[in-house]
C-alpha cells in the first residue's frame, strides 16, 4: 500500500478519498486553489498545496503544478477523483512519466473510452449490445443525414467527446436535422474542442442503467452490480438508486457480463462505469445498449459501496498498488436497497439555475454516518443515511465550481424502506443561504412515479406539474413557527444576551407578552407583507391571527432550533433558524424563508420622509451622539435608545443641521416621539 497520495480533486469527491486513505494509513496531500484555501477537503488531508487561482483551469487542472506539488511533497500516487482530470489521458500518461502512479486505468484505456464513437466501434467488436446507430469517422450533413433517416426518427445526434450531459440534440423530425446537426457541431467545438458527433436512435421511455465494473492487473475484473441513474434533469442524474427496480437475475446477470467484457476489451484496470440505455420491450422484457463507459470513480459509487458493503476507494488504492482485487465475483452479494440524493445549489423552478452564497444554515439529519465510519465492514449492515460532503456551515457554494452540496445516501432492507428513509432524511435536511433542490428532491421521491418505480428518463419533465413551482410551508405554520421560536427566545433570557445586537430575532421589543396581552408581527414574504397579531386570552390560551384567519396555538421548545406546534390542535414540529434578518421555518410540508418587518428600520425609513427622527417603539434614551448645530449625513448615527433590554442606534434619515433635541439622556419616550429636529438641505 502507498505511504502517501495526493489527491487532486475538491470538494466531497477529495474529502470521501482522504477518509477511506486515512482508514488506511495512507498520508493524504491535498491541492487547492485560491478560493479555497479553507475549504474542507484541505482540512481532511495531512498536507496541503496552494496551485494557483479559483478558477479551474487556473489550478485544478494545472496538472504539470499538481505533478511537482506530488514530487515536492512525497507522494508515490495521484487520484483524480471525478470531473477535472480523472479523464485526461495525457495527464495519466504525465504521471507515469513522472513516476508517480495514476490511481485509475492505463491512459489506453481512457483514451480507448473518451471517444463515444471509437468507444462504440471498439464494443460492437467486443459484441456489447449498441443503440442502432451510425458511429463512423464520416461527418459530412449530407451523409449523416442519410443515416438518420436510415435510423429512422425521433434520433439523438451526440458529440463523441462530450460528456455531463451536454452536447445533445433530440431531433423529431428530419427537416429539422440539418440545423440540429450544425448547432451540435458548434457546441461541441466550443465545449470540448472536437466537432465529430454520433447519431442513434432515440431511445424512448430510457431507463439509464450502469453497471460499475473493476479490474486488477492480475488480469482479474468483477462487476458489482448496476446503478438506475433514471431520474434526470437535462440529461443530468438526480437519484441513484440499486438495484434497479424490476431487473430479474438473469438480466442483471447478462448486463454485468457485458460491462465485464467491454471492461476487458479496452485493459481496463481501477473503477470504472459501463453505462447502457435500457428499453422495455413489448413482452415487458428490458433491452440494454452499451452508452459509454465513464473511466473513473463516478458520484453515485456510494450506492454501490451501500448495497455490497465494499468501500470502492480502497479498493482503488489497493488495486493501483499493485493488490488483486478484493472480492471474486462469487464473493459479492447485493443486500438491501440505496438511493442516492445530489443535493444541489440551484434552483429547480427556474430552470435549475445554479445559485450559489453563504451556506449560513446547513443542517443534516440526526443519526448520519458520515463517510468515515460508513461501508468499512462488509458483514454488517450500511448507515441507514449517510452525509457526503466537502462544505460546512458557513463555507461558500462559489461560482468557479460545481453546484452540488452534498450526497444524501440512504439504504434499506427493502426499496419501500429505503424511500422512507430518503424522505425523512430530505425533510431534516436544512440549508439556509443559496437556494437549493431539497424540496424539489423531497417531491420527488413522493411523487407516484417514483414511488411505483415507473422509471425513465423522462419522469421529472412528465410529472413538472406536481414537482415544479410548489408552495412550501403553509404561511399560517411558518407564523406560528416564528411565534414560538421568539417565544422561546423570551423564556430563556440569558440566551439572549449573547446575540448580536445585529440580530433582530433577538429583539425584546413589541413581543413581551407579559406586558401587553396582545402583539402584532409583520411578516414579510419576498415583498409581500403579512399581519399576524398573537394574543393572549384571560385563561392563558394564545391566538394567532394572520391576515385575519386566526387559530389557537400551543408552542414547546424541543431543543435548539426545534418546537412542537399545536395549532388548532393539530400537532407539527418546526424547525426554525435565524439568519441574519430572515427567518427560514421547515416543517413536515417544505419550509418557507420570511422576515420580520423591523420597526427600527421603518421608523427611520418613515422619519426620512418627514424628515423626522422618531422613537420606533416606547423607550428609555441613554445618550446623543450630534449636538445642536451639527451637520450630519443621512445615515449618520444620532441617538441610542433602549427598549426591550436592547440597545438602538437611530440614524439620520437624510442629510441636514440638527436644530434641537427633544429630550436627555435617561428620559422615557413613547412610541412615536419626535427625539430631534434636523433642518436644512
Ligand atoms: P456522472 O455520470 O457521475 O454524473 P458526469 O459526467 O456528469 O458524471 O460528471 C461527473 C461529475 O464531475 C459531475 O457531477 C461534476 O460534479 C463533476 N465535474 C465534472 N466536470 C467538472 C469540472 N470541470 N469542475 C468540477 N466538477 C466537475
Ligand atoms: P454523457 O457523457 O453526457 O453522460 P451519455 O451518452 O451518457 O452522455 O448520455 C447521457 C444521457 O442522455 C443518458 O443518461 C440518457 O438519459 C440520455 N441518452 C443518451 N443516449 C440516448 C438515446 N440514444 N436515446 C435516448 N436518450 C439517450
Ligand atoms: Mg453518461
Amino acid at each position: 500500500m502507498f505511504k502517501k497520495i495526493l489527491i487532486a480533486n475538491r470538494g466531497e469527491i477529495a474529502c470521501r478519498v482522504a477518509r477511506s486513505a486515512r482508514r488506511l494509513g495512507v498520508r493524504t496531500v491535498a491541492v487547492h486553489s485560491e478560493a479555497d484555501a479553507q475549504a474542507q477537503h484541505v482540512l481532511a488531508c495531512d498536507e496541503a498545496v496552494h496551485i494557483g487561482g479559483a478558477a479551474a483551469r487556473d489550478s485544478y487542472l494545472q496538472w504539470l503544478r499538481i505533478i511537482e506539488a506530488a514530487l515536492a511533497s512525497g507522494a508515490q500516487a495521484v487520484h483524480p477523483g471525478y470531473g477535472f482530470l480523472s479523464e485526461n489521458e495525457a495527464f495519466a500518461r504525465a504521471c507515469a512519466e513522472a513516476g508517480l502512479v495514476f490511481i485509475g486505468p492505463p491512459p489506453e484505456a481512457i483514451a480507448a473510452m473518451g471517444s463515444k464513437s471509437a468507444a462504440k466501434a471498439l464494443m460492437e467488436r467486443a459484441g456489447v449490445p449498441l443503440v442502432p446507430g451510425y458511429h463512423g469517422d464520416d461527418n459530412d450533413p449530407d451523409f449523416l443525414q442519410a443515416q438518420a433517416e436510415r435510423i429512422g426518427f425521433p434520433v439523438l445526434i451526440k458529440a463523441s467527446a462530450g460528456g455531463g450531459g451536454r452536447g445533445m440534440r433530440r431531433v423529431d423530425h428530419a427537416a429539422d436535422f440539418a440545423a440540429a446537426l450544425a448547432s451540435c457541431q458548434r457546441e461541441a467545438q466550443a465545449s470540448f474542442g472536437n466537432a465529430q458527433v454520433l447519431v442513434e436512435r432515440y431511445v424512448l421511455r430510457p431507463r439509464h442503467i450502469e453497471i460499475q465494473v473493476f479490474g486488477d492487473t492480475q488480469g482479474h475484473c468483477v462487476h458489482l452490480f448496476e446503478r438506475d441513474c433514471s431520474v434526470q434533469r437535462r440529461h443530468q442524474k438526480v437519484l441513484e438508486e440499486a438495484p434497479a427496480p424490476g431487473l430479474g437475475a438473469r438480466r442483471r446477470a447478462e448486463m454485468g457480463a457485458a460491462a465485464v467484457a467491454a471492461a476487458q476489451a479496452v485493459g481496463y484496470v481501477g473503477a470504472g462505469t459501463v453505462e447502457f440505455i435500457a428499453e422495455e420491450v413489448d413482452d415487458g422484457d428490458l433491452r440494454f445498449y452499451f452508452m459509454e463507459m465513464n473511466t473513473r470513480l463516478q458520484v453515485e459509487h456510494p450506492v454501490t459501496e451501500a448495497i455490497t458493503g465494499h468501500d470502492l476507494v480502497e479498493w482503488q488504492l489497493r488495486v493501483a498498488s499493485g493488490e488483486a482485487l478484493p472480492a471474486t465475483q462469487a464473493d459479492l452479494r447485493l443486500r438491501g436497497h440505496a438511493i442516492e440524493a445530489r443535493i444541489c445549489a440551484e434552483n429547480p423552478d427556474a430552470g435549475f439555475l445554479p445559485a450559489t452564497g453563504r451556506l449560513a444554515v446547513l443542517r443534516w439529519p440526526e443519526h448520519v454516518a458520515f463517510v468515515r465510519n460508513a461501508t468499512q465492514d462488509s458483514s454488517r449492515p450500511p448507515a441507514p443515511v449517510r452525509v457526503d460532503t466537502g462544505v460546512s456551515e458557513g463555507d461558500e457554494i462559489s461560482p468557479h465550481y460545481d453546484s452540488m452540496i452534498a450526497k444524501l445516501i440512504v439504504w434499506g432492507e427493502d426499496r419501500a424502506q429505503a424511500l422512507a428513509r430518503l424522505d425523512a432524511a430530505l425533510r431534516d435536511t436544512h440549508i439556509v443561504g443559496p437556494a437549493t433542490n431539497v424540496a424539489f428532491l423531497r417531491r420527488v421521491v413522493n411523487c407516484r412515479a417514483f414511488g411505483t418505480a415507473d422509471l425513465d428518463t423522462a419522469l421529472i419533465e412528465r410529472e413538472r406539474a406536481v414537482l415544479l413551482d410548489q408552495p412550501g410551508l403553509p404561511l399560517m405554520l411558518a407564523a406560528a413557527g416564528v411565534a414560538a421560536h421568539i417565544l422561546a427566545e423570551e423564556q430563556a433570557p440569558g440566551q439572549a444576551g449573547n446575540r448580536s445586537a445585529q440580530d433582530p430575532w433577538a429583539r425584546r421589543d413589541g413581543w413581551r407578552l407579559h406586558g401587553s396581552a396582545r402583539r402584532r408581527l409583520d411578516l414579510q414574504v419576498g415583498t409581500t407583507h403579512h399581519l399576524a397579531t398573537l394574543e393572549r386570552s384571560h385563561d392563558g390560551a394564545l391566538q394567532l391571527t394572520l391576515d385575519g384567519s386566526g387559530a389557537t396555538l400551543g408552542t414547546r421548545p424541543l431543543g435548539a432550533h426545534r418546537h412542537e406546534i399545536l395549532l388548532d390542535g393539530q400537532r407539527q414540529v418546526l424547525s426554525v433558524h435565524a439568519n441574519g434578518e430572515r427567518m427560514a421555518v421547515f416543517g413536515e410540508h417544505g419550509s418557507l424563508e420570511l422576515q420580520e418587518f423591523d420597526p427600527v428600520a421603518h421608523a427611520s425609513e418613515a422619519a426620512g420622509s418627514e424628515g423626522r427622527l422618531s422613537a420606533p417603539m416606547p423607550g428609555r434614551i441613554i445618550g446623543f451622539l450630534a449636538q445642536p448645530g451639527q451637520r450630519v449625513q443621512a445615515g449618520q448615527a444620532l441617538a441610542v435608545m433602549e427598549a426591550m433590554k436592547m440597545e438602538h442606534t437611530l440614524t439620520a434619515p437624510r442629510d441636514g443641521v440638527v436644530a434641537e433635541l427633544m429630550f436627555a439622556a435617561g428620559d422615557q419616550v413613547s412610541e412615536g416621539a419626535e427625539l430631534l429636529s434636523l433642518v436644512g438641505e
